[in-house]
């Protein structure tokens, strides 16, 4: 098999699709020579086949980054990394359409969104290109005898594993800290969607990134992810996906060479709605909360808690509005929700509906499929769930919510908690006082007041408790990659003779 595929997506006209592994600023062949296939979810059929990485194409990929690390990458300053990453996301802007067609082709994603996605891949990549040269340390001045100073250092060679739901944003988010506090990065895509970060490579290329800095590996996670997480020469993983993945990404770590570990992982949100709401305000939100990206979002505010004051007007308002989502073909213009990713998180998620069913929870709309083909499920909302149903304890990943009532402040800050997650909140109130509160007494890494998903490259993003470890974005972000070292200078004389 080739290099280079020719394809065409509805939007982005025909164009070369590289599918080799993208190691060393070149197109491989996985050393196995294995290729797997992708498919568009919206009609189930295959765009093309990639390579596929192993163990052994993992380890030229980690020797490459380790030799750009030790070499030439270490010659580059501060200024130059960030204007290399400045170039990267402007041509991530010169290429969106491209970019975002091949998102929605692979991924499914409805086009407008992904042109969103691309937007904000451009965003953080500038973001932390100005990052670059203001990663700065301290002097300390210990005694009269003694100066030292702290220097910020790169960890090193960094293994990144990304996920589906925002192929290339999650690149983005990985790859722009890491870049900016001088390491290099060997990066897995999901072997769901390897597509639009196979592009993004040769964009790398183009900006002038040295060989060896930028390496995009596609793979399976059993294999080249584990080779990666396992490996003695990786200094760092940085991990986007689910919980139990996560974990074994720790033992992988712990039984390897220590290497540090950051996490984001799942999620089951409470979105809370007070009686003295904008009521129109919060069913947007809401409804955006839970169906953006189709429910595929480590943060949907899948649990909904409304006072009941205004339970029942709210609920029969959020089913007229929720069935106004447009769902269908991802390129068709007006189309909000898409197909989910792949056969297997359709099954999954149909399960979901099944079990709340049989849990005796009431289908208010959707606990469908939509047509005969592609991956499409009505967005779903349930209402007589009890805590302890599965639905409203597990990630579904998919356009399925849960609504239950809720009397007293008290009672939904302890409802809202009481999850092994961390990740998100959302509270809707006109109240400051009730805001601030609640805010405060979720345990979650972000809390939307009156919005939900309204994600920055400037706020830092992450979880408590079993969501994850670390945080993505914002100057918070640098932390994950960078390591401290004192070094302490004796100006005195010897003090032992
Ligand atoms: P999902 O269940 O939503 O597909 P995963 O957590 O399985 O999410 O996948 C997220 C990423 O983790 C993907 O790139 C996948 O290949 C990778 N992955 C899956 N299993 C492993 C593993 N055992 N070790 C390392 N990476 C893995």
């Amino acid at each position: 098999m080739s290099l280079t595929v020719q394809l065409e997506t509805p939007t982005g006209g025909k164009y070369e699709q590289p599918i080799g592994l993208f190691i060393n600023n070149e197109w491989v062949k996985g050393v196995d020579g294995k290729t797997f296939e992708t498919t568009n979810p919206a009609t189930e059929e295959v765009i093309t086949s990639v390579h596929e990485a192993t163990e052994k194409d993992v380890d030229i990929a980690v020797a490459a980054a380790r030799k750009a690390f030790e070499g030439e990458w270490r010659r580059v300053t501060p200024e130059d990394r960030g204007k290399l990453l400045v170039k990267l996301g402007d041509l991530f802007d010169k290429n969106a359409d491209l970019l975002a067609s091949v998102e929605s082709l692979d991924n499914g994603k409805a086009i407008s969104m992904a042109k969103v996605d691309v937007a904000l891949c451009a965003g953080v990549l500038r973001y932390y290109g100005g990052w670059a040269d203001k990663i700065e340390g301290k002097t300390l001045d210990l005694n009269p005898d003694t100066f030292a100073y702290i220097r910020k250092e790169p960890v090193g060679v960094c293994g990144q594993i990304i996920p589906w739901n925002f192929p290339l944003l999650m690149w983005a988010w990985k790859i722009g800290p890491a870049i900016a506090t001088g390491n290099v990065v060997v990066i897995k895509t999901a072997e769901q969607t390897p597509l639009s970060a196979l592009v993004a490579a040769n964009l790398t290329k183009e900006a002038g990134f040295p060989p060896g800095v930028i390496n995009v590996i596609s793979g399976f996670g059993k294999i080249a992810g584990a080779a990666l997480s396992s490996h003695m020469d990786v200094d760092k993983i940085a991990f986007t996906g689910s919980t139990v993945v996560g974990r074994t990404i720790l033992k992988a770590a712990a039984g390897s060479n220590l290497k540090k570990v950051t996490l984001e992982l799942g999620g089951k949100s409470p979105n809370i709605v007070f009686d003295d709401a904008d009521i129109d305000n919060a069913i947007s939100w809401v409804n955006f909360g839970i169906f953006f990206n189709h429910g595929q979002c480590c943060c949907a505010g899948s649990r909904i808690y409304v006072q009941e004051g205004i339970y029942d007007k709210f609920v029969q308002r959020f089913k007229e509005r929720a069935q106004k989502n447009v769902v269908g073909d991802p390129f068709a213009k007006d189309t909000f929700q898409g197909p989910q990713v792949s056969k297997v998180q359709f099954d999954r998620i149909m399960n979901y509906i099944k079990e709340g069913k049989d849990a005796g929870a009431t289908v208010e709309i959707g606990g469908n499929r939509k047509g005969d083909k592609g991956y499409f499920i009505e967005p779903t909302i349930f209402s007589n769930v009890t805590e302890n149903m599965k639905i409203v304890q597990e990630e579904i990943f998919g356009p399925v919510c849960s609504i239950s009532k809720f009397k007293t402040k008290e009672e939904v800050i302890k409802i809202g908690n009481n999850t092994t997650y961390g990740l998100a909140a959302a509270v809707h109130t006109k109240d400051l006082n009730t805001a601030i509160e609640v805010s405060n007494a979720l345990r979650a890494g972000t809390v939307w007041v009156n919005a939900y998903n309204v994600l920055h490259h400037q706020m830092p993003f992450g979880g408590f408790k079993e969501s994850g470890i670390g945080r993505e974005l914002g100057e918070a972000a640098l932390e994950n990659y960078t390591q401290t070292k004192s070094v302490c200078i004796r100006l005195g004389d010897a003090l032992f003779g």
